[in-house]
């Protein structure tokens, strides 16, 4: 079975679950799971053509929102299941949208930069007729950046002020994740990891715990825009950063190591693992290098998959030792480890709410495009992280009331915005 079908299979049987713990009718749940449209598109650039999607999941909150990915292994079984859980991502994270995705099967790594530019632009312009600010509005995923977006937004204004005969400023509001000077918002690079550590605060205060009395210890799987900036933002919030990890490894400092000093390593040596030297020769002191597979075993307060899907499975389920994960990764935790550790008391704080600062940002990012403002990055940093704090309260209220883990209670939270229609 393919990836995209298998991960299809998962959201529809999760919200299937949610759903009947809410009590449900079939015809409900139904509405639920089948996505209100999907749109196919084979796309010609030179003698290729791509296939591409846009799938519009459910609008009920708002418009859909959601991602564009590039990537060889794109399905329309993925598509759709990544739709879907960006619905769910965003009645959580309490926003006025409702959820969509879109992906072409492309591996960019393979185009000229003038390919690439053609192929953004042949994709903006097919789903022009279905996206606007209050339709979909689309966003960078895997291997699509700002530059992408300001392709994509040129092409669609154009392509709208034609078409709607009129030169509204707000067409840019169309796509989030723009570069800052065409109406990207501040603070949009840093906002997952941001909202991460937003989250993990908020369940530290309700266990009556706090990095700046108490040492918490902390291991980041995955050291990219999202753990690089998880690790960071934690530090700075009073953290033992003591573990942190990439592809080709990762290191281990028992006594803390520094996030900048760690970086600046990899930069140099192209990993995190051959970062801990000892005396002047750099910065961590006193570290060694573990496997990635250790790195999830370690006996940490907080363990920060921040990689990839399924690092914690039926097989090392066992070995996890910290009391507190957060899911920064999109499905790191198997549905049978994430029962199995949640029966063990261990709090499983789910993607769809862990790692929902993005998305949040995007809506502000939105919000300040519509209204043509500008906030500063403080602003944009304190919106988001009130929104987050609101999105766990809620979920953590239904939980405590339902006797549910973290991750059913903010699905059956969102199923019951998304059915009202109402955050
Ligand atoms: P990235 O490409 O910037 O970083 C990924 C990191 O994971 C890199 O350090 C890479 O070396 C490491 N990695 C890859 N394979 C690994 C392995 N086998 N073991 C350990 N580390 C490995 O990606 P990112 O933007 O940081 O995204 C990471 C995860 O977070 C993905 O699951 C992504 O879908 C999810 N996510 C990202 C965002 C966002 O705003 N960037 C938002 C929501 C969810």
């Amino acid at each position: 079975m393919n990836t995209g079908i298998k991960m299809l299979e998962s959201a529809k049987e999760i919200i299937k679950k949610s759903a009947q713990g809410l009590g449900l009718s079939q015809e409900q749940i139904d509405r639920l799971i089948e996505p209100n449209a999907f749109h196919e598109y084979n796309l010609s650039v030179g003698k290729k053509i791509y296939k591409a999607f846009r799938i519009q999941h459910n609008n009920n909150l708002g418009p859909y929102k959601g991602g564009i990915r590039f990537h060889p292994g794109v399905s329309r079984e993925e598509v759709q299941a990544l739709a879907t859980l960006m619905s769910i991502k965003c009645a959580v994270a309490g926003l006025p949208y409702g959820g969509g995705k879109g992906g072409i099967i492309v591996d960019p790594k393979t185009l000229t930069a003038k390919e690439l530019e053609t192929l953004s632009r042949t994709y903006a312009r097919a789903i022009a007729p279905v996206i606007g600010p209050t339709v979909d509005v689309p966003a960078p995923d895997v291997n699509t950046n700002p530059q992408i977006m300001a392709w994509m937004i040129d092409e669609y204004t154009n392509w709208a002020n034609k078409t709607y005969k009129s030169n509204k400023t707000n067409w840019k509001a169309t796509f989030t994740g723009k570069p800052v000077a065409i109406g990207g918002s501040l603070g949009r690079t840093e906002a997952t990891g941001r909202g991460g550590v937003a989250v993990l605060m908020s369940l530290l205060k309700k266990l009556g715990k706090d990095p700046k009395k108490e040492t918490l210890t902390v291991a980041v799987q995955g050291f990219g825009n999202v753990g690089y900036y998880f690790a960071k933002i934690a530090e700075e919030e009073g953290f033992k950063i003591v573990a942190v990890s990439d592809s080709k490894g990762g290191v281990f400092v028992k006594d803390g190591l520094s996030v900048e000093a760690t970086l600046k390593c990899k930069k140099e040596k192209g990993s995190v693992s051959g970062c801990y030297c000892r005396g002047s020769v750099c910065d961590v002191k006193n570290g060694k290098t573990i496997t990635n597979s250790e790195l999830l075993e370690l006996p940490v307060d907080i363990l920060v998959p921040a990689a990839l899907e399924n690092a914690i499975n039926l097989s090392n389920m066992r070995q996890i030792k910290a009391g507190i994960v957060i899911e920064m990764a999109n499905g790191p935790v198997t549905e049978e480890a994430y029962e199995f550790l949640a029966k063990k008391g261990v709090f499983v704080v789910p993607d769809v709410l862990a790692n929902s600062g993005g998305v949040t940002v995007s809506y502000l990012e939105w919000f300040q495009n519509m209204k043509n403002q500008k906030w500063t990055e403080d602003k944009v940093n304190k919106k988001m992280e009130s929104l987050l704090a609101d999105a766990f309260e809620a979920i953590w209220l239904k939980t405590k009331k339902k006797k549910l883990s973290i991750k059913q209670g903010a699905f059956e939270l969102a199923i019951e915005r998304i059915i009202k229609g109402k955050i």
